[in-house]
């Protein structure tokens, strides 16, 4: 009989959260062992090698949640580990520039917020403002000196050698197809990365699953019917603990280990939002000296289109904010159907479409049109033409969607015995990765220990509905507990 791998610790996700969580967890049990599962044949090729690239301060988030906590610290952290392995960061600061008065006065309620987050922040009047930055128009900015910008995919790259070094098992091509949680371990199944579900689909967290389940060990290779050919094998492995950090797919693959996402309290859905940029040519590259920002607008779930050097010392514009209709779809009108329907029959959708209507009818309509983008630019930066939008990848943002249309806007995890599932991990969650995955070491290793987490101000539910969250900064709370 072929024996299946044991490791104490298994983790599913080759993103900066998956990495992060990995390193914590063998930093807090040197020699113990741990593999780390991502389906596709490299890392970071998500969201987290398609972002902005910057190391947010915290200034937006609500005082008090977990964003603003762990972006502050992940800052710090952050720094402190570029500089151990030699990876530029590039601390240019940032403007946020009102135009109106109207934004003047959000500008002001945002430098409290700067305050209570004990974020160093600058008012400058429109003269200085000019002088700062002669090709940006505003009535008014706020200056966050500590922001910067670093390669989010040379971090997962450092992650993953001093995983590598730690003694960690690290495999690529391993899509994760089912997930059981015995009693005292936790089975894991993979698929080499052209195996392929009989559907087609990516990856099925439904119900119907988990029926062809069965927890007892067997032998793997007498399950696949022995080697189906050299392309697609299918493996079996078992840990101690699991900890599911797998971005895009959070909601399936909670699903698919058992977690009723669809029930109170959670029921919340992943829904994409594509982040769509360009990059300023070359012979531009100059035309700002910080990370120009807009005022953000609190109606709206994100940033606004923005301008964010490179560590390389280029310019990128954007991200705007559209529906995706599939998850790991690039191309602009990609369609992938299980993840279109997915999202349109997710009431939560159209509830936030109907309390956003304009506002989205015209993301979408500016990400057909060059000239639409560019006006929400020109609020602030009027000098830049079409002919500066040059093409740049875009990112896919993985945000947790409650069913009546709300946005998750902290981070949330769910928590069983033996696993601990990330569900919305969104920006600034490459900034905080380090500490988030402190966090989740030490939720997981405590999991035995209900007392240490009421210590903590963690809240522990019965188990397969289970959510921990910091009960002081969990909103959802007194739901979960009702
Ligand atoms: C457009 C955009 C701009 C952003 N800008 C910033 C920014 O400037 N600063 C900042 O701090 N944050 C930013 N973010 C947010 C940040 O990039 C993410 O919060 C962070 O990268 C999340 O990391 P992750 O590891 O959770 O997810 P990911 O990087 O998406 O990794 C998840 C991994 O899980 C793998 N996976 C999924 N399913 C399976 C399976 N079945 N089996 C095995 N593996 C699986 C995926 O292949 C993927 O590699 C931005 C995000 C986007 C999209």
């Amino acid at each position: 009989m072929v024996r299946k791998p044991s490791y104490d610790f298994a983790v599913v996700g080759g993103g900066i959260v998956g990495l992060a969580a990995a390193r914590a967890l063998l930093a807090a049990r040197p020699g113990a062992s741990l593999v780390l599962l991502e389906k596709e044949d490299r890392l970071a090729a998500h969201q987290t090698g398609r972002n902005s690239g910057v190391i947010h301060s915290g200034i937006y988030y609500q005082p008090g949640s977990l964003k603003t906590e762990l972006c502050r610290r992940g800052s710090a952290a952050t720094r402190a580990f570029a500089a151990e392995h030699s990876i530029a960061v590039r601390t240019c600061g940032k403007l946020l520039v009102a135009t109106s008065p109207a934004e003047l006065a959000r500008m002001a309620a945002l430098e409290q917020r700067a305050a209570v987050n004990g974020i160093t922040t600058q008012r400058l009047d429109a003269a200085e403002l000019a002088r700062r930055e002669p090709n940006v128009t505003g009535c008014g900015a706020l200056f966050v000196p500590a922001t910067g910008v670093i390669d989010y995919a040379l971090v997962a790259e450092a992650l993953r050698a001093d995983l590598a070094g730690a003694g960690a098992t690290i495999l690529t091509g391993r899509r994760v197809t089912g997930i059981v949680e015995a009693a005292d371990r936790v089975l894991i199944d993979a698929t080499a990365r052209d195996g392929r579900p009989q559907d087609g689909s990516p990856l099925d967290g439904g119900g119907q699953d988990r029926g062809t389940w069965d927890a007892t060990p067997r032998d793997a290779t007498a399950r696949n019917g022995g080697a189906r050919d050299g392309a697609a094998r299918d493996e079996r492995l078992t840990a101690a603990r699991l900890v599911v950090c797998a971005g895009l797919q959070a909601d399936r693959l909670a699903r698919l280990a058992g977690l009723r996402l669809d029930l109170a309290p959670l029921d919340i859905a992943i829904v994409p939002f594509r982040g769509e940029y360009y990059r300023l040519p070359p012979a531009r590259d100059d035309l700002i000296n910080h990370l120009v920002y807009p005022i953000p607008d609190p109606a709206l779930p994100f940033l606004g289109v923005h301008l964010t050097r490179t560590p390389d010392g280029g310019v990128t514009v954007g991200p705007n904010a559209v529906l995706g209709l599939s998850r790991e779809g690039y191309r602009k009108g990609s369609v992938n159907p299980r993840d279109a329907a997915d999202c349109l029959r997710f009431p939560g959708l159209w509830r936030l479409a109907r309390r956003n209507l304009r506002a989205g009818i015209r993301e979408q309509a500016n990400s057909l049109r060059k000239r639409g983008y560019l006006r929400e630019c020109h609020k602030y930066c009027p000098s830049l033409t079409t002919a500066d939008l040059t093409p740049h990848p875009t990112g896919i943002r993985a945000q947790a969607m409650r069913r009546d249309g709300t946005l998750i806007d902290d981070f949330l995890f769910a928590q069983t015995d033996r696993m601990l599932h990330v569900l919305n991990a969104p920006s600034p969650a490459a900034t905080a990765a380090l500490p988030i995955g402190g966090l989740i070491a030490a939720r997981l290793l405590a999991a035995d220990d209900d007392a240490w987490l009421r210590d903590q101000g963690f809240q522990l539910l019965p188990r397969r509905e289970t959510v921990v969250r910091n009960a002081d900064v969990n909103k959802l709370r007194d739901e979960l507990l009702a």
